[in-house]
């Protein structure tokens, strides 16, 4: 369970203080899909980087079951994050690194055997649907690939949950539609929690559970897709 309690975010710069997020509370489910959409500069990324320790909060709590990683040194931060995944919109990859080895890379930061790398990219890549592009660089696959690559080398080191920022925001709709249907069936058979942020109402739509929606920092709604779109 990931619990924002009261998050506060304040950038401050010699000219001004942007006030990012602005006491936000949420309970995230264990194994939901929840999606938080606003405009551009609502606060959904910073809320984002604040929940994988990136940016930590200017007042406020965020625990994620039970561990308040608000509050964690160097070592214990590096052992929250494995179990938490991202992805990106524009990808992340590493161009000069094949997909195998951009894969290889998260696990190898966990100091794994060889053969079990061996073994578990593999797996991720069957997951994936992308076996035959074990040996291809990124500039030869196409964007609906590339997250998919993505995708695996978050679910490397077995997260419990996935964070995905803007994650279909540069792809076309039907590669959207196939990169959504691909998380849903993570989420449905690995149980990982997804948190999806995004600006695109249909993506939410397709795949969330429930939905915040966020506005100059705030969460100014919050509800199930059927209670926020369906009713008048
Ligand atoms: P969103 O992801 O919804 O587009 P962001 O979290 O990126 O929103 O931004 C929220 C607000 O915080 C914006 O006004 C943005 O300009 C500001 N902001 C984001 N990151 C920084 C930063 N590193 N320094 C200063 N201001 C920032
Ligand atoms: P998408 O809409 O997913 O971005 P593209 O139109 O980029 O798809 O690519 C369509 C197909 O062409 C993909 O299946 C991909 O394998 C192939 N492809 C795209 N770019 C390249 C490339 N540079 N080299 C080889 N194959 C490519």
């Amino acid at each position: 369970m990931i619990d924002i309690q009261n998050v506060t975010k304040v950038y401050t710069t010699k000219k001004k203080q942007t006030v990012a997020v602005d006491n936000v509370s949420l309970t995230i489910r264990d194994g939901e899909i929840f999606g938080i959409i606003g405009y551009s500069g609502a606060g959904k990324s910073t809320l984002l980087r604040c929940l994988n320790a990136l940016e930590r909060p200017t007042s406020g709590r965020i625990l994620i079951d039970g561990i308040d990683v608000t509050a964690l040194d160097a070592k214990e931060l590096r052992q929250v994050r494995q179990k938490i995944g991202m992805i990106f919109q524009h990808f992340s990859l590493v161009s000069s690194k094949t997909v195998f080895k951009n894969i290889t890379f998260a696990l190898k930061a966990a100091k794994k055997p060889k053969p079990d790398i061996e073994k578990r990219v593999n797996e991720l890549l069957d997951m994936v649907g992308l076996s035959d592009k074990r040996d291809a660089y990124p500039a030869q696959l196409s964007g609906g690939q590339k997250q998919r690559v993505g995708i695996a080398r978050a679910l490397a080191n077995n997260p419990t949950v996935l964070l995905c920022d803007e994650a279909t925001s540069a792809l076309d709709p039907s590669t959207t539609k196939s990169i959504l249907e691909l998380l849903k069936k993570i989420n449905r058979e690995l149980g990982i929690t997804i948190v999806f942020i995004t600006h695109e109402m249909e993506v939410v739509k397709h795949i969330c559970d429930r939905v915040a929606v966020m506005q100059n920092g705030k969460v100014i709604e919050l509800g199930t897709v059927y209670e926020l779109f369906t009713h008048p």
